[in-house]
């Protein structure tokens, strides 16, 4: 039987308002079942294995869902990222949230410096940047910059090809 397009606005809307009731409720439910679950998946997983009909039927069973919740994801990917972010920034801000030279506070023009240089080829190597830095309890040397003071302080360091010599190419105007 298919949800209709109500039943499935009434189901996202139940989610939304109980995100962390379900949240727990799903992290019990797992530990306690754990093996069971591992158990389940795995014969499922025999079934279709040695049947390329099943198989592709599955494959296209999962394309179709992802597709329909593709905004979903994305909506759930955002909101992920911008927690991320703003922990990273408020545990090195000293919980202000602020640039450590001008006080700019608008958190979509901050970012993380390495206050001794380098970071672009350390970001260059990191994939993900913010939750390895969360990963790894906060390493020291970094601080919050807005943008214009992260742009200043490349081109006086003359660090980072791409914005440092832009700025060197107007000064020179
Ligand atoms: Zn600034």
């Amino acid at each position: 039987m298919k949800a209709t397009e109500k039943e499935k606005a009434a189901f996202r809307r139940y989610a939304q308002d109980n995100k962390e009731q379900i949240r727990e409720y799903h992290k019990k439910y797992y530990q306690a079942n754990k093996g069971k679950l591992r158990k389940q998946q795995k014969a499922r997983y025999d079934i279709i294995k040695d049947n390329p009909d099943r198989k592709l039927r599955e494959y296209k069973r999962r394309r179709q869902w992802w597709e329909e919740n593709k905004e979903l994801h994305r909506g759930i990917a955002r909101t992920a990222w911008h927690k991320l972010k703003k922990e990273v920034l408020i545990y090195y801000s000293n919980r202000e949230m602020r640039c450590a030279k001008c006080g700019f506070a608008d958190i979509r023009a901050l970012s993380l410096d390495h206050i001794g240089g380098g970071g672009c080829e350390h970001r260059r190597q990191i994939k993900n940047f913010y939750s390895w830095l969360r990963k790894n309890g906060y390493p020291r040397g970094y601080q919050v910059l807005c943008m214009n003071c992260q742009f200043i302080k490349r081109a006086e360091n003359n660090e980072c090809k791409g914005p440092s010599r832009l700025i060197k190419e107007m000064d020179d105007d």
